[in-house]
């Protein structure tokens, strides 16, 4: 074998491990295996490249696959490298990017027909913090329309399969980045979160997704869909790639007047604090009669994992907790509907060209571009704004948000951090709810109480249902104490192993 082709054969063989097999902390190792010169940068966007070609045609986790400036940007990066010249730790590593968040010069669909073409001239704030940090967006991931769904099913485009079971969807509606993520098309993905849309996907695919403080990271660029609601946050395999991710997306940024002013820790140094002397709280609420014996399952199972680890667990309540869905519906509606009024056919997006009046322009652009949620959405927020119903829904909607507010903060008086399932159930089969929208909106029962309370929570692999479908463990923790969530997840991680499974695809 000549000398060449031995080395071809390693750099695939390394490859595959990265891209494919269980390399423990994909993005970690990946950036290792670029400094210390394993692989180039090309080789590597390469890879996953090939493996998007191979699988993503079954699964369809991409809206935009940004092949041409991915490879630019490696060469850029292999050139840096070649030079000697310093990067930073990640330079080289690919990123997926749900198709909410702006990236000059690429499309930033929303999964909706109404932004079909629309290019941004402009890089969110999270985009500009992977660019300095050196990181390759690969793609921009399948959502659901404008962020509103459980399934990706209500992409106007194209629906997502579950890779651990294409007759399931993957949740949403950061639906594509989980199974991105899920399926090795790529180490690690970007996802929004506004009532769970980073955790219940997370969950489904056995991948980790924190939603974290709102305001931690900049909503710069984020296309809005309820504005005191959303934030972005990291979906990763590992928790320490989380801490890592983290990192380099949160901060300070002046062009978000919500986006908090506080030091931003190293994440990935206090991974290492360990758990021990931590006192959980388990909300009664969370674990209902009824509940699927697959999530109390898992949560038993997680406890007996962590308590030798020094961690004590004790039953709390959260009592407003059956209220939170209809609030989070009637608040993120009457939101929604405000920040959807822009389209209208004027400055962006899907134009009706044949209209014989401005009236007529904006009611034929607004019934073209929106698929029939986003319809029911603006068309229930109108309604909860308006006079005479406002004080009724909207306000009283406002007064139960600070109810939930203070069930947590009265639970952290008492406990370190809570401890529940991220969803009620495994991943549902495509199609069963996408008719029953009420159905739907049950998946966020155990997501949105945190959202409307502004808190970080974070999901991570738990184990399989029966049927091996992934389960979601959950964690929630009091304001800007994400190095906590980072840490349990981590020590939970290091004694179990559901994160290294991967699916079948
Ligand atoms: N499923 C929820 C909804 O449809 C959450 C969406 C989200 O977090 N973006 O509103």
């Amino acid at each position: 074998m000549s000398r060449s082709f031995k080395q071809y054969r390693l750099t695939s063989l390394l490859l595959i491990h990265h891209v494919r097999d269980n390399s423990a902390h994909p993005a970690i190792e990946a950036a290792e295996g670029l400094r210390t010169r394993q692989f180039s940068a090309r080789e590597l966007v390469q890879a996953f490249l090939d493996r998007i070609a191979n699988v993503d045609g079954t699964l369809k986790t991409y809206q935009t696959v940004l092949s041409e400036s991915a490879l630019n940007r490696a060469d850029a990066v292999d050139q840096a490298r070649s030079r000697g010249d310093e990067v930073p730790p990640f330079s080289g590593v690919p990123i997926a990017i749900k198709d909410n968040m702006c990236m000059r010069g690429a499309p930033t669909t929303c999964s909706s027909k109404f932004l079909e073409n629309f290019i941004p001239p402009y890089d969110a704030t999270v985009v500009e913090k992977l660019l300095e940090a050196g990181l390759i967006p690969i793609g921009k991931t399948n959502m659901d329309e404008f962020a509103m769904g459980s399934s990706t099913e209500n992409s106007a485009f194209v629906t997502s399969a579950n890779p651990w079971n294409v007759e399931m969807i993957p949740g949403g509606s950061s639906g594509g980045s989980a199974a991105a993520v899920s399926a090795r098309l790529a180490p690690w993905a970007l996802g929004s979160d506004t009532g769970g849309s980073i955790r219940q996907p997370a969950a489904l695919c056995s991948v980790l997704g924190m939603k974290p403080t709102y305001g931690r990271v900049s909503r710069y660029g984020l296309v809005a869909f309820a504005s005191s609601l959303d934030q972005i946050g990291p979906m990763t395999r590992t928790a320490k790639d989380a801490a890592a991710l983290l990192g380099i997306i949160s901060g300070l940024d002046l062009r978000d007047s919500t986006s908090i002013d506080a030091p931003v820790p190293d994440y990935l140094s206090e991974l290492d604090q360990g758990v021990k002397g931590l006192v959980l709280g388990l909300p009664k609420e969370y674990l209902p009669e009824g509940l699927d014996p697959n999530m109390r399952a898992m949560v038993d199972d997680a406890i007996k994992a962590l308590e030798p680890l020094g961690v004590t667990v004790r039953e709390i309540s959260l009592p407003h907790t059956p209220y939170a869905i209809a609030t989070y519906y009637l608040i993120c509606t009457a939101e929604a509907s405000s920040n959807l009024a822009r389209y209208d056919g004027v400055v962006y997006g899907h134009r009706h060209n044949d209209a014989d009046s401005l009236i007529e322009m904006y009611m034929k652009t607004r019934s073209e571009g929106f698929g029939q949620e986003v319809k029911r959405r603006i068309m229930l927020g109108t309604y909860v704004l308006s006079a005479g119903y406002y004080d009724a829904y909207y306000r009283r909607a406002q007064r139960v948000r600070n109810l939930l507010k203070r069930d947590f903060e009265t639970a952290f008086q008492d406990v370190d951090a809570v401890i529940c399932p991220a969803t009620p159930t495994p991943a549902f089969k495509r199609g069963e709810k996408a008719d029953d929208p009420l159905q739907m909106y049950l998946s966020d029962v155990f997501t949105a109480p945190l959202n409307l309370a502004g808190l970080p929570g974070i999901s991570i692999p738990g184990g399989f249902s029966g049927d091996g479908l992934p389960l979601g463990l959950q964690f929630i923790a009091p304001a800007l104490s994400e190095s906590l969530l980072l840490r349990l997840a981590h020590a939970f991680q290091s004694v179990t192993d559901h994160h290294l499974q991967a699916p079948p695809c």
